[in-house]
């Protein structure tokens, strides 16, 4: 079923004469399949066949579209039992994690079918002609969102279904209307391979142009880079590092067409722990942030990095508990023997910083790549002193600082980079006796947490998934959930503009049924 080759369109290509494997962690081992890297003419063919498939993609209906987006579900479905095996040997994940990823990409793909069959998403806006007006008549205009053109997208190596070749970036550029390469992420292109496979497919039953998907495989930077530079390629999604979505975005910026980089980055996700979730609840967060730490190996960008409280008995006692609680759990294995390392590298150089203490270190012997967990702890004073301690380190670790008072835990907010997330865990009295502190954590996050665990990114309408810089590139901007769809977009304004050959959505008889705005209401009646 793999056969190492890319899908330039529909059809499969193997024309380079660069190979690579994917590896089993698990194992330690390389797996059985080898990938052709695509080479230039095939990057070239890709985005030529997605700059055509646009002009045909452009003009089909949502309903149309949602079909398509149906049918890449189904046809991951029935990839069956042989996409988990894949999936579970080229990432070590466990097969539940699999199958909850998988039902998770099917998921978002149907919601965007749903958000497309319903169709109000475009933005209709309609400011009616007064030809009357004084001292000048106004003039018709009529705005909707239209997609940009063909997107690329970077797989992440932490999510080979959800956030890869069929998730969220090419769900959410498909349902705008972006044609989309992936430059399919080279730890895990056999389970990209099948993914495009089924997305191909559902293109034929659907009767989607050709080109408007590709799959691209490639083990190092230059096919990444060539498909950004290409002046067919209008967007790029990216999940990753900050070091990766930063050169790309600097790349972007570089063309003689500048285009969006959408970067979702980097976050240690501050946790602030106020004194009534110390005395009241201390041990039982304690018990729940062990099992947030170590989810995945620690391999989510949501994970709990940092763990803010004022220094009392109680947060002394929710530190032992924790660096208990944590050092019971069996550690697990990474992606691959690269994150693995660059875990033990970043861990290492932290812990050896010169005024932290270690609560909680696992150092059993394990098997490769297996992720050691690891909780340090500072004081705030030194925390504030010492950026190095902001950095994140990708996997099972966390931590904790001691800070001298409110004051102080508001400074390290104020100087904390921007972040995906950020938690308070206290009541409600808290939120309002601390607003400032509330505040200071509200304005370096995009999702804001009371009383929970950052880990879990529930996929709907109102999650921001995104933050500002570095979290994301651009913070207005949500890289989870049906507003993903924004990225992809751009408003255009029609004026005076004949009402049969308006866009549906802006005809005066509304055939589309689309809540709209009409002369500053919304209404989704006829004109
Ligand atoms: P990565 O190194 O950022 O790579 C992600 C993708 O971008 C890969 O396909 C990579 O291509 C490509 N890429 C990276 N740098 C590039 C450049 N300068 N130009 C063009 N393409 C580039 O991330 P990763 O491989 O997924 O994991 C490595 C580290 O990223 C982890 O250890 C972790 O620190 C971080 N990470 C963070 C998150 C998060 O959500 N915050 C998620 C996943 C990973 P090649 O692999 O082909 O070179």
């Amino acid at each position: 079923m793999i056969s190492g080759a890319n899908y330039i369109g529909s059809e499969l290509s193997k024309k380079g004469d660069q190979q690579f494997k994917t590896f089993n962690p698990k194992l330690n081992l390389p797996t059985e399949w080898t990938f052709q890297e695509a080479n230039e003419d095939e990057i070239k063919e890709a985005a030529k066949l997605a700059k055509e498939a646009f002009a045909v993609y452009l003009e089909f209906s949502g309903k149309r579209k949602a079909e398509f987006l149906r049918a890449i579900a189904e046809e991951i479905e029935n990839l069956g039992e042989e996409l988990i095996e894949v999936y579970t040997q080229e990432s070590g994940l466990p097969a539940g994690r699999a199958t909850g990823e998988r039902g998770r990409t099917m998921g978002q793909l149907r919601a965007f079918a749903t958000l497309l069959e319903e169709g109000s998403w475009v933005e209709a806006t309609i400011d009616t002609a007064q030809p009357d007006r004084q001292p000048l008549p106004k003039v018709d205009l009529r705005m909707l969102l239209c997609p940009i053109g063909p997107i690329v997208v970077f797989g992440s190596s932490n999510f080979p279904l959800a956030f890869s070749t069929a998730g969220g970036d090419t769900a959410s550029a498909l349902a705008a209307g972006c044609p989309v390469i992936v430059k399919s992420h080279p730890m895990h292109a056999g389970t990209g391979e099948m993914v495009a496979s089924a997305i191909i497919k559902a293109a034929k039953r659907t009767g989607m142009p050709n080109g408007v998907f590709s799959n691209l495989n490639s083990s190092g930077i230059e096919v990444g880079q060539q498909l950004v530079m290409h002046p067919a390629i209008k967007g790029v999604g990216f999940t990753g590092s900050i070091k990766g979505g930063t050169a790309l975005y600097r790349l972007a910026n570089e063309r003689d067409e500048p285009i969006p980089v959408f970067a979702e980055m980097g976050s240690i996700n501050p946790i602030v722990l106020l004194p009534s979730a110390l005395t009241e609840k201390g041990d039982a967060w304690a018990k729940e942030y062990a099992g947030s730490i170590m989810l995945g190996a620690g391999q989510f960008c949501t994970n709990p990095g940092l763990i803010l409280g004022i220094k009392s008995t109680s947060l002394d006692g929710f530190i032992a508990t924790l660096g208990t609680e944590i050092g019971k759990m069996e550690p697990t294995c990474m992606l691959h023997p690269n994150i693995h390392s660059s875990y033990e590298k970043g861990k290492k150089e932290l812990s050896a910083q010169a005024t932290v203490d270690m609560v909680a270190d696992y150092d059993t012997a394990v098997a490769p790549n297996v992720g050691q967990q690891r909780v340090l702890t500072v004081n705030g004073a030194n925390f504030l002193k010492n950026t190095k301690l902001h950095q994140e380190v990708f996997g099972p670790f966390s931590v904790v600082v001691r800070c001298a008072d409110a004051k102080e835990l508001e400074a390290i907010l104020a100087k904390l980079e921007g972040q995906l997330t950020g938690t308070i865990l206290g009541n409600t009295n808290e939120l309002i006796k601390y607003k400032s502190l509330v505040d200071a954590l509200q304005n370096k996050v995009g999702r804001i947490i009371f009383n929970g665990v950052p880990t879990g990114v529930e996929v709907c309408s109102a999650m921001q998934h995104g933050g500002p810089f570095p979290a994301a590139t651009d913070s207005r901007f949500t890289s989870v959930g049906t507003g993903a769809i924004r990225r992809w977009v751009r408003p255009v304004s029609f004026q005076n503009w004949p009402n049969e050959l308006l866009p549906d959505a802006l005809k005066n008889d509304n055939p589309l049924g689309l809540m709209r705005v009409v002369d500053g209401a919304h209404r989704n009646s006829k004109i």
